[in-house]
């Protein structure tokens, strides 16, 4: 809540506009403490007093009544009756939304015809017949002003609802046997309910002018009840030669509309989740870098195709400061393929993402370190540098392919946009690249495939596609972010062989982000292990899996099952790895370690390096020689 309003704050406009509602709300609340003249008291011998005389702030209407006075009243009675008929609209239009939405079918069907029926009336005419059918007065105004909104919310509604209703976790609630009233009312509701207040604050202020312009014709408020509506309409004849009487309700009008729909355009601005820790604005096409930068210099003189040295990236939130990348230093020769391991949230996938620039700012800053791409710098590079590289020198394959994938392009089309983006080179050339890459990434009838759309692929030809992409611009690295991960065993066996044979043919080097050492021994020449945003170990896999030497490491080891080794027990790491917004002084690991002492609780913790290894641990279980 507290964030909500934060952010609703930081929206000038927004707040402008809650502040000018709030002064209005005020004035209306105090409106009968303020000892005010009746605003039906009529006094002829005083009409049309301009502002400003003795004893009306405002002056005075046709009647001679005090216009201050009949405002106030009158802009609490049109508040009321906006809010209200905004109120009963929303209620019954959402829920008619919801169960149509929920229950589909017939009950969809018939709900939403009779919507239609509403909807096929002219908006102000339908207003005019409901209230010439009830005849006028204020209550029935609202009723026909609620009435006429109803069928916005429930198509909005309706939408919202039937995508929510094949959502997965209602799918779980009615496993677990809930009722179709309770599934509604603990998984829909608290998930439409923004949508609603969003449509709401987007509304009122349209509800209110609709039920002036009733009154304005007569049809609602009637006097000598006022109404800002009906001053406005009383004030009509005057309009020359007073214009005081239509301009005191006429700017009270437009004050409410105004500062409602700025302050609800703020309100559906800060509901947005997608918004809420980006803080409004939009993220910036490369990674911002912090102003505080701790510069390192890489050392220059080395074939290393990519070098990260003492790298730091951070989420900085509402204050928090989330280390995701925490000193990390890594590099990779040529046609090398390093395996970057750790568990869910280590900040892998920060790591990679960092490199090119790609992690979102906000919240992602990058704060220290360097990074260097055949010898060039990238951190504060400019955008047309890393638009360059991107897709070109450096490729990136994901985890879901269908995620990365185009749902509406065929793939061929897709290869050929990634060609033709960094390279000017004429169609049928850049086409019969394409295939002869998706030829080389083992992919039956390749001229076929160019056809078909992400969807008719199964999830291993998905991701032969995906790399098939990656390679259109011969990249000198490809970075693979746990691209075998959503896949089944054998497809995952048959992409690890595919890449492995794709960067010894084609001297790729490929930082490969894996969770699973099963698969790093498979492909990776050397592995660097990853713990809440550090590098623990590193060293070439061989000598890591033979002999690891953090205890995390072998930890993570043994937990890959082994076919043919008898029934065992199944080792697991207990614990979970640390926030890392409130990373514990010392080693993070330290929790969760079995060797660890008090020495690991605070201070630095110990790093060795011999050779072609390193361990940050004070008590590692082999000793590197
Ligand atoms: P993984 O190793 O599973 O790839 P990530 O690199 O995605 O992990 O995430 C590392 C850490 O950074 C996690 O603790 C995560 O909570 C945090 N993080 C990642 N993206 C964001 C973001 N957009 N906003 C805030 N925190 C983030
Ligand atoms: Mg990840």
């Amino acid at each position: 809540m507290t964030a909500f309003l934060k952010l609703l704050v930081r929206n000038r406009l927004a707040a402008f506009g809650g502040v000018v509602l709030a002064i209005i709300v005020f004035l209306v609340l105090v409106t009968p403490l303020l000892g005010l003249q009746d605003p039906a008291v009529t006094d002829t011998t005083n009409r049309f007093l301009r502002p400003l005389s003795d004893g009306h702030v405002l002056g005075t209407d046709h009647l001679g009544r005090d216009m201050l006075s009949r405002l106030l009243w009158g802009t609490q009675l049109s508040l009321a009756v906006g809010f209200a008929a905004a109120l009963i609209a929303a209620l019954i239009g959402s829920a008619i939304g919801i169960i149509a939405g929920y229950f589909g079918g017939r009950v969809d069907n018939i709900f939403m015809r009779c919507i239609d029926v509403l909807m096929a009336f002219p908006y102000i005419l339908l207003a005019l017949a409901i209230v010439a059918a009830l005849g006028p007065g204020l209550l029935n105004a609202l009723i026909a002003v609620a009435a006429v909104n109803i069928p916005f919310f429930a198509r909005n509604i309706r939408g919202v609802t039937v995508s929510l209703a094949q959502r997965e976790f209602v799918e779980a609630a009615k496993l677990c046997g809930m009722s179709d009233f309770r599934i509604i009312w603990s998984e829909i509701v608290p998930n439409v309910i923004p949508v609603i207040v969003i449509a709401m604050s987007t509304t009122i202020g349209w509800m209110i002018l609709e039920t002036a312009g009733l009154s304005f014709l007569g049809l609602g408020s009637q006097p000598p009840q006022a109404d800002l509506g009906s001053m406005l309409g009383e004030a009509r004849n005057s309009l020359i030669t007073d214009p005081h009487a239509s301009m005191v309700p006429g700017v009270m009008i437009f004050l409410i509309v105004m500062s409602i729909n700025l302050l609800g355009d703020g309100v559906r601005d800060a509901l947005d989740p997608r918004l809420k820790s980006g803080a409004l604005t939009r993220p910036q096409p490369s990674t911002k870098v912090s102003d505080t930068f701790n510069a390192v210099e890489a050392d220059e003189n080395n074939n290393a195709v990519l070098k990260v040295e003492q790298l730091e990236t951070q989420f900085h939130i509402n204050r928090r400061t989330y280390k995701a990348v925490n000193q990390v230093s890594f590099e990779i020769a040529p046609g090398e393929c390093l395996g970057l391991i750790g568990e869910s949230g280590s900040g892998k996938s920060v790591t990679a993402l960092s490199v090119m620039g790609l992690v979102a700012s906000p919240p992602g800053v990058i704060c220290g370190g360097d990074i260097r791409f055949n010898d060039e710098s990238l951190i504060g590079a400019d955008y047309e540098t890393l638009r360059n590289l991107r897709g070109k020198d450096v490729a990136y394959i994901f985890q879901d392919p269908l995620a990365t994938l185009h749902p509406l392009y065929r793939v061929g089309e897709q290869m050929l946009e990634a060609i033709l983006v960094h390279e000017k080179v004429p169609m049928n050339e850049a086409k019969e690249r394409a295939i002869s890459l998706l030829d080389a990434v083992h992919t039956p009838n390749a001229e076929e495939r160019m056809k078909a759309f992400p969807h008719e692929l199964s999830g291993g030809m998905r991701q032969r596609v995906a790399i098939a992409m990656a390679l259109v611009n011969n990249p000198s690295l490809i970075i693979a972010d746990e691209p075998t991960t959503a896949l089944d065993v054998t497809v995952q066996g048959q992409i690890l062989a595919l890449l492995d044979e794709l960067r010894r043919t084609r001297n790729v080097s490929v930082l490969f982000i894996t969770h699973d050492f099963g698969v790093v021994a498979q492909l990776c020449d050397r592995v660097a292990v990853m713990y809440a945003g550090k590098i623990v170990e590193t060293g070439p896999t061989e000598l890591v899996l033979d002999a690891p030497a953090h205890p995390y490491t072998k930890k993570l080891i043994a937990c890959v099952p082994e076919l043919g080794r008898g029934k065992g027990k199944l080792e697991a790491i207990p614990g979970l790895p640390p926030v890392v917004d409130k990373l514990p002084q010392g080693c993070a690991f330290a929790a969760r370690c079995s060797k660890a002492g008090e020495s690991c609780q605070q201070g630095e913790v110990a790093r060795t390096e011999v050779s072609n290894r390193m361990v940050l641990c004070h008590f590692p279980e082999e000793k590197l020689v």
